[in-house]
């Protein structure tokens, strides 16, 4: 067996610049750092699986983190994406902006997200959009949440909805 490359992303020691590997045809994401990336390229990672939407109850004595199958209520169950993205903190103060500064802090980021995945220095999974070339791929492989979370104002106590799939 041949073994496959290890590329580290995060810790390029003489990046040379965005066009870095330009010319063999290496994916943005492998040739870049995320703090390289331009804005678009950040927000193109995102496979719109919505499992960082879900709710999540911390622990306040352990600090641990539990995922419910709860959406929040700005999620859009049919489309997984953010109903409000550019004024959700309007509406969900608490909402945690990602960045290439904070991804690897949050470690309660789904490990099938493709920034947490980055940032560990792992590649991304062929069902995700910029590899397989189409969105409904996420659903296919069960990563979305659709057809498997609960409207928040249907929901009651989230200690009642606590699941082990989204992380
Ligand atoms: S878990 Fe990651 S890839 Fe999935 S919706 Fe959230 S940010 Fe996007
Ligand atoms: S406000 Fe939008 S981006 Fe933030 S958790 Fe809710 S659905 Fe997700």
């Amino acid at each position: 067996m041949v073994p496959r490359p290890v590329i580290n992303r995060l810790n390029r020691k003489n990046p040379t610049g965005p066009n870095v590997n330009a010319n063999q045809n290496v994916p943005f994401w492998r040739a870049k750092p995320l703090s390289e990336l331009s804005l678009q390229e950040w927000e193109s990672l995102c496979d719109g699986c919505g499992r960082c939407c879900l709710e999540k109850l911390e622990d306040f004595e352990t600090g641990a983190i539990s995922y419910t199958e709860v959406a929040c209520p700005q999620l859009n169950p049919d489309t997984c994406r953010c109903a409000n993205y550019a004024e959700r903190h309007r509406y969900v103060p608490d909402c945690v902006p990602l960045s290439p500064a904070n991804i690897q802090d949050l470690k309660w980021m789904p490990s099938t997200c493709a920034y947490r995945l980055l940032a560990e220095g792992k590649d991304l999974y062929d069902w995700h959009p910029l590899i397989s070339g189409d969105p409904g791929t996420v659903a296919v492989a069960g990563i979305s949440v659709r057809g498997r979370c609960v409207a928040a104002h249907d929901a009651g106590d989230l200690e009642n909805h606590i699941v082990a799939w989204p992380e």
